[in-house]
């Protein structure tokens, strides 16, 4: 038990890399600034998975390139078990559905 981890999946499109919503199938965006920095911090405390809808190779690739596939367990789609996600187009739900609809309208990506 000692070892025991929370797990947090992280996204790939508009949190680690610079896309800007203009979708690439065979183009990954390049890095963001300070993103490394951010995971390698992160994974002092958390074990990673890098959750995207992308080919899984091609995301793994960007790690390896990016020298982050070090600080991730998996790359995955599927919503796995977590502690928490961390991703640039989710609403943290507070258990208000009325502030949910207001937040899903005033959502900007
Ligand atoms: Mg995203």
């Amino acid at each position: 038990m000692g070892n025991f981890r929370k797990i947090i999946l992280i996204d790939l499109d508009g949190v680690l890399n610079k896309y800007d919503g203009n979708f690439s199938e065979n183009y990954i965006p390049d890095v963001k600034k300070g993103a490394k920095e951010f995971i390698k911090k992160l994974n002092k405390d958390y074990d990673l998975i890098l959750f995207t809808t992308r080919n899984n190779l091609e995301a793994t690739k960007w790690l390896i390139e990016n020298k982050m596939d070090e600080y991730f367990k998996d790359v995955t789609s599927v919503k796995i078990p977590a502690y928490l996600y961390l991703d640039d187009r989710a609403i943290g739900f507070s258990g208000n559905y009325e502030n949910t609809l207001k937040q899903i309208e005033d959502f900007k990506a």
